[in-house]
């Protein structure tokens, strides 16, 4: 029966400490640390991750600027406020709630950003420092929380072979890109990955983020694996990962929860990149 990985936990922990950090930081230079965070039109989901986003701030002595733009908005109207935020002496970091209708062009909207204000870590400059191993950049919340929830479980990554389902770029490549950095074998695995089984089945690590309630079954673990669910579907009986929690439980040595697993500790780390691009002003 596997260890269930605490991520709320965690996060609470993450937090605090950082509560501490923009305290000093407001001391030291006589203003709060500040988030703006960007939304457009109504989608409910991105309404819920963006006030649990302000409360958080809240919690932390983080100052948040809240802007919200109609579903009809325009591109230049949302690029106007980035300019406008980027020159912000009381601005930070600047998040800009993602997905955007499609009329809008989001890799233009994020590259915008100025990158040592780019909260998300989703800017080109950022993304390519991960790869390249450059330390300095910010990195994406969710993968930066993922490396975090496992190495919460004591198991070392070092060595270790790591797949990862889904090779999006603000949860599969970075994540594999960080695994790698912490001297994992990475595999990476999508749609037209042939024989997802066999793979799975190998891995020491499972990162799974493919969006699809229940993908991975119990037959496709390891036992004893370190099982990372970063799915999020909404459904009838609420929320669920992209994991059989229930199955995969009883093969893997350790399991985040959904909720309560990588949730958090993407908010979490969401702060901590703004408090850290405060600090290297
Ligand atoms: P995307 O839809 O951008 O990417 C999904 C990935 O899964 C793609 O790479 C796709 O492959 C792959 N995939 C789809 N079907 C299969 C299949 N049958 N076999 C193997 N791979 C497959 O999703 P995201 O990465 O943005 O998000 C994934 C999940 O994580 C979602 O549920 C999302 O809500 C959740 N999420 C949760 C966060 C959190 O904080 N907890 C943060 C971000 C996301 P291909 O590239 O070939 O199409």
């Amino acid at each position: 029966m596997a260890e269930i990985i605490d991520g709320k936990g965690l996060a609470e922990k993450i937090k605090q400490d950082l509560c501490v950090r923009a305290t000093e930081f407001e001391k030291k230079s006589g203003r709060k640390v500040g988030l703006a965070v960007i939304r457009v039109g109504n989608d409910p989901a991105s309404a819920v991750y963006v006030s649990n986003k302000i409360k958080a701030c809240e919690r932390c002595n983080i100052r948040s600027f809240s802007f919200c733009f109609d579903e009809a908005t325009s591109q230049s109207a949302l690029i106007d406020l980035v300019h406008k935020l980027n020159k912000d002496p009381d601005v930070d970091g600047i998040l800009v709630q993602l997905p955007l209708p499609k009329h809008i062009d989001e890799r233009a909207v994020l590259s915008e950003i100025l990158p040592q204000k780019d909260a998300d870590g989703f800017h080109a400059v950022n993304a390519g420092k991960l790869f390249l191993g450059e330390k300095g950049g910010a990195v994406a919340c969710t993968p930066r929380g993922i490396i975090e929830l496992i190495k919460s479980t004591g198991v070392s990554i070092s060595g270790k072979h790591a797949v990862v389902v889904g090779r999006s770029n603000i949860v599969g490549k970075p994540v594999a890109a960080l695994l790698l950095q912490n001297d994992a074998t990475v595999t990476v695995c999508h749609s037209r990955t042939q024989n997802l089984k066999e793979i799975t089945s190998l891995a020491d690590i499972l990162v799974v983020a493919v969006g699809k309630s229940n993908f991975i079954t119990a037959d496709m673990v390891k036992p004893g694996a370190v099982v990372i669910d970063v799915g999020m579907n909404r459904g009838a009986d609420g929320l669920c990962g992209d994991v059989d929690f229930n199955g995969v439980k009883e093969v893997a040595g350790y399991i985040t929860p959904v909720p309560g697993g990588v949730g958090p500790m993407t908010v979490a780390m969401l702060l901590c990149n703004t408090v850290d691009g405060a600090n290297n002003e």
